[in-house]
């Protein structure tokens, strides 16, 4: 049985990865950070097939032990802080984990194959999958974006996705490790945590429509995004690693919509005209903006035969009525 690791298990991606690979037959291991982890239990009830294994990114032993009690084939590394907002007051957290720990898991991939030497005839045996971000194209050099587009990041977390992108393709020149660099566009789903513009529109949806609540305060309603759905884009991070050789690439719908778009058609699904209840507050406008954002996947189409499945309007009813239904379940709990 193939084995995986992912790092950033208890995330969206992490939780559509790990339900991707062991459908396919692997045994699937994930790292776990912290003393009592709030989101463990969640984990342990929704993946039981998991084994979790503890760890951190900030900590290298920690990180070369586990390579090595596990013996992975695959690593995936989707831990990071990746609420672009938070990244401004936490820049150099975000930096050690978002950028760093990329460094760290490469370093316990590299140092493990050099005491190891007979897993590696033809380099080093364990492949790697960097959680790269469109968030690195930023304010954008051309349109769409595509590998060749050059970076101009706009956040803390967009540098420090930068840097972890560099460093991935660095390794895998420097050491001929199997290290793929997945640059990912905006991708959704039920289970986005609710700090993000998506959810947070479609929860606030669901509670308006509920009577719960009367308004929704948002940031800047312009900007443009290229949003497609978790669930396909964790079968392109499954389908670089099992190329001929080591490549990055962008994955993303080709389409753009503002974010007012998406919170009308949000709204729109339960019969509401969101310029009734929702509003722009400076609070949550960033300082630097990333406005427009467009991918080109055509590379992944031609070499790994990906394409999304979800449309953009499949995907905003299908977490519209997800929040419903987890609004609904609420309410009857507590009648
Ligand atoms: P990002 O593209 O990784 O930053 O993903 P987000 O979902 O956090 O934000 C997408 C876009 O929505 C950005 O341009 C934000 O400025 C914009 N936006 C507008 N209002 C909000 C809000 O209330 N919360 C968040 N997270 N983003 C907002």
């Amino acid at each position: 049985m193939p084995r995986a690791l992912i790092t950033g298990i208890t995330g969206q991606d992490g939780f559509y990865l790990s339900e991707h690979l062991l459908k396919q037959g692997y045994d699937v291991y994930g790292l776990i950070r912290g003393q009592a982890n709030p989101k463990r239990p969640l984990l342990e009830r929704t993946l039981p097939d998991v084994r979790i294994v503890d760890g951190d990114l900030l900590d290298q032993a920690s990180l070369m032990n586990i390579i090595q009690k596990v013996k992975p084939d695959e690593v995936y590394n989707l831990a990071a802080i990746s609420f672009v907002m938070l990244s401004w007051n936490q820049p150099e957290l975000t930096g050690e984990i978002t950028g760093l720990g990329a460094l760290r898991v490469l370093e316990a991939i590299r140092l493990n194959a050099a005491a190891s030497p007979s897993r590696s005839k033809s380099g080093i045996g364990i492949k790697f999958y960097q959680a790269s971000s469109s968030e690195m194209f930023g304010k954008v050099r051309e349109t769409p974006q595509n590998e060749q587009t050059p970076f101009h990041p706009r956040s803390p977390y967009g540098v420090a996705k930068a840097y972890a992108h560099y460093i991935t393709v660095n390794y895998r020149e420097s050491y001929n490790i199997f290290a793929c660099s997945g640059i990912l566009f905006n991708h959704e789903s039920p289970r986005r945590g609710p700090e993000f513009v998506t959810r947070k529109l479609t929860i606030g949806a669901a509670r308006i429509k509920a009577g719960l609540q009367n308004e929704l305060v948002m940031g800047n309603l312009e900007s443009r995004r290229d949003w497609g759905y978790a669930g396909d884009y964790v079968r392109a991070m499954h389908l670089m690693l099992q190329q001929a050789e080591p490549d990055d690439y962008v994955i993303g719908s080709g389409e753009t919509h503002q974010i007012k778009e998406f919170a009308e058609l949000a709204f729109a699904r339960l019969g509401l005209d969101y310029r009734e209840f929702v509003r722009s507050d400076p609070q949550f406008m960033r300082p630097a903006e990333v406005d427009l954002l467009i991918a080109d996947p055509s590379k992944a189409r031609r070499k790994l035969r990906w394409k999304p499945e979800v449309s953009f309007r499949r995907l905003v009813d299908m977490m519209v009525d997800a929040d419903v239904e987890a609004e609904s379940r609420v309410q009857a709990a507590t009648a």
